[in-house]
Order: C-alpha cells, then sequence, then structure tokens
C-alpha cells in the first residue's frame, strides 16, 4: 500500500454544519466537524478504510472494550499557515506512539500510510473547519478500540480505529497551581503509563478530582515507590528551570513520551539553553524555590502546548513561583514553537507536514 495508490472512499454530509459554528467562542471538544475517518480491523487485517458523516455507532453491549478496556488514543493538532494550506505537527511522531500503545494493549499495528492518508482525506473534506485566526487549531482525535462482542479475557479479534477533529480556539489557560500528590499513583515502572491508554485516564480521575477539592488546580505525579521524584503534571509532562537549567524527569516505562516535550527540549537547545533529561526529586524542587533558584516550572502537551504553575504544594506548605512574564525559556520556545507549527518560521527538523487540498 502507497500513499499515492491508497484512496479512500469517501461519503460527503448532505449538509455542513459548520454555519453553527461560533469559531469565537469554542469550548475546546465540543464541537466536531462533518466527517470521521474509520477503518476496522477483522480476520488479521485493516479493512475498508473511509471518510464518511460524523455520526453515532452502533455497539453490542458485550463489546470487550467496555470491559476489558483496550481502547487508546492519540491527540494533535492541524493548523493553517498564511496561504491557506493545512500544516500537520510532527503528525509520524504520533502515529508511531499509537504504535507503541497499541503493542502494549496487545492491539494490531496500524500501517503509517493508512494513518497518514486517512487522516490527510479527512482534512481535505474538512478543510473548511480548521480555523485560520491567530491561536486556533483544528485539534485531531485518532483512537483504536477492542471491538469483538465477546466477554472472555482474551485481547479482541477485531477492532475499530477512528479519526474525529474538532476545532479549537486560543487556549486562554491561566497559571496553574499544582499540588504533589503524596498517596496515588499514575502508573509504575513495568505498567502502562507510557501508552496513551485510556483506562490511564480513567485511573487518574478521583485523585484529580481530591486535589482539586482542596484547592488546587492539578496534580503532580510521583513515582510509585517513594513518592519521592517528579513524573507528570496532571496528563502533561513536566519542565522546571533551575539554575538557568531546563530540567525534566527523564524517560520510563512510566511516563508519558510527549510530543510537545520532545520539540520543547530540542527548541529550547536549538536556541542555547541547556537541558537535562533526569530523576528530579521534589525536594530538589522546593529547595531550588527556597534558594531563589527556579525561575520556571510549567507542563508541556497538545493542547495547552505550555501551561505555567504559579503555584507548588508539597507536605502542607504552598511555594509561589515568580510571574509568568518573566520566565524567558518557557516564553522564548513556545513562541518559537508557535511559529515553526504556523509556519512562520523554518522547519529545521522537518516536523511540518503540509496536507495539499
Ligand atoms: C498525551 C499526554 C502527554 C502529552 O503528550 P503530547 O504528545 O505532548 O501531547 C503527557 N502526559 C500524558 C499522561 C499524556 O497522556
Amino acid at each position: 500500500m502507497s500513499v499515492d495508490t491508497l484512496t479512500i472512499p469517501t461519503e460527503r454530509v448532505q449538509q455542513s454544519r459548520i454555519s453553527q459554528v461560533d469559531f469565537d467562542n469554542l469550548q475546546f471538544g465540543k464541537t466536531f466537524s462533518d466527517h470521521m475517518f474509520v477503518v476496522d480491523y477483522k480476520d488479521g487485517a485493516w479493512q475498508n478504510p473511509q471518510v464518511l458523516p460524523y455520526g453515532n455507532m452502533s455497539l453490542s453491549p458485550a463489546t470487550s472494550s467496555l470491559h476489558y478496556g483496550q481502547a487508546l488514543f492519540e491527540g494533535m493538532k492541524a493548523y493553517r499557515d498564511q496561504n491557506g494550506d493545512l500544516l500537520l505537527f510532527r503528525p509520524l511522531a504520533n502515529h508511531k506512539r499509537l504504535n507503541t500503545s497499541a503493542e502494549r494493549l496487545c492491539m494490531p499495528e496500524l500501517p503509517e500510510e493508512l494513518f497518514m492518508q486517512g487522516l490527510s482525506q479527512l482534512l481535505r473534506t474538512d478543510a473548511e473547519w480548521v480555523p485560520s485566526k491567530e491561536g486556533s487549531s483544528l485539534y485531531i482525535r485518532p483512537l483504536m478500540f477492542a471491538t469483538d462482542d465477546y466477554i472472555g479475557v482474551r485481547p479482541s479479534l477485531t477492532y475499530r480505529f477512528l479519526i474525529i477533529t474538532c476545532p479549537v480556539g486560543k487556549y486562554y489557560d491561566k497559571p496553574v497551581k499544582v499540588a504533589v500528590e503524596p498517596h496515588y499513583v499514575r502508573s509504575a515502572e513495568g505498567g502502562a503509563g507510557y501508552a496513551k491508554a485510556a483506562g490511564n485516564y480513567a485511573a487518574a480521575l478521583l485523585p484529580s478530582r481530591k486535589m482539586q477539592e482542596k484547592g488546587y488546580d492539578q496534580l503532580i505525579w510521583t513515582d510509585a515507590k517513594e513518592h519521592k521524584y517528579i513524573e507528570e503534571s496532571g496528563t502533561m509532562n513536566v519542565m522546571f528551570v533551575i539554575d538557568g537549567v531546563l530540567v525534566t524527569p527523564s524517560l520510563s516505562t512510566s511516563i508519558l513520551h510527549g510530543v510537545t516535550r520532545d520539540s520543547v527540549l530540542q527548541v529550547a537547545k536549538d536556541l542555547g539553553y541547556t537541558v537535562e533529561e533526569r530523576r528530579i526529586a521534589v525536594d530538589e524542587v522546593i529547595e531550588a524555590q527556597k534558594n531563589g533558584k527556579l525561575s520556571e516550572a510549567f507542563g508541556t502537551g497538545t493542547a495547552a502546548i505550555i501551561s505555567q504553575i504559579s503555584l507548588i504544594h508539597h507536605n502542607g506548605q504552598d511555594y509561589e513561583l515568580p510571574p509568568v512574564e518573566g520566565r524567558e525559556i518557557s516564553n522564548r520556545v513556545a513562541a518559537e514553537l508557535d511559529k515553526v507549527r504556523t509556519g512562520q518560521a523554518p522547519d529545521t527538523h522537518n516536523w511540518v507536514h503540509k496536507i495539499s487540498l
């Protein structure tokens, strides 16, 4: 199957819903574009890829993913450049991670051609849904789940892969207050934390809600053994600037390998900053704050790109961080990344994939 020879049959909607959408007031994840990409896996092969009108699916109550959680997802964005072309940011990195997650969950690999061709055809079909306003984009949500109607425990023999999309506006997030999680864990070494498994999210809801009830927006996950080392911040990777050095926890089987994490580290290096991937003890960060050496802290992820942290709570104490405006590294890297993603700066790492309309 090559990219050029695989053509995806496309059934267009009778009437687009786009005129009903208020592009100035988009709530994340609530408005879906007209079409979706669908392909099914059975008899050991992916079959019948199609672009169809976005709509409900009918499922057996015995659908195995509903029982045992064989389900994964991805998240990425498309932007419109100044010529009106559609730009994807590092789609092959998302595709690669999708297959890493699939392997961990005993699900079939999805060929790159099928992923890229399905995605391209969907975006061409819904091209009008990619907003052009500054800061806005089309959020892309690929997902895969087990479809056997069988409640015995075993890897499903059939699966469905879909891509749905949502136009999203500028992410006006105020800096978040985070609290170090002393009890719950998101994942452990040897678990599935590095996979974008649906179940990881379900298990994180209760600890997050408990933290929010205490007045914090988000929690900082710590290692499963000692709760001593920092892992992630909510559903984002986390970074700190200590003594002028950008530091982030090194990758492991318990940490999600974020595309934004990787991009931020690379751009920071390109800009000449010192970057370290290593273990970071909670105590190190708290000490650095006390000594005035902690100048920045932020989460990284596709939805917000960079989410600034204004306060860290640990062991009954609130530790305030310097104002966001003065945070040199994260602000510079965010601005630079934004230019690359939208085609306004040279793409030196071949990250941007243009979709021809
Ligand atoms: C998706 C995700 C991230 C961020 O990954 P990006 O590729 O940067 O969007 C970080 N942590 C967790 C737990 C995630 O699920």
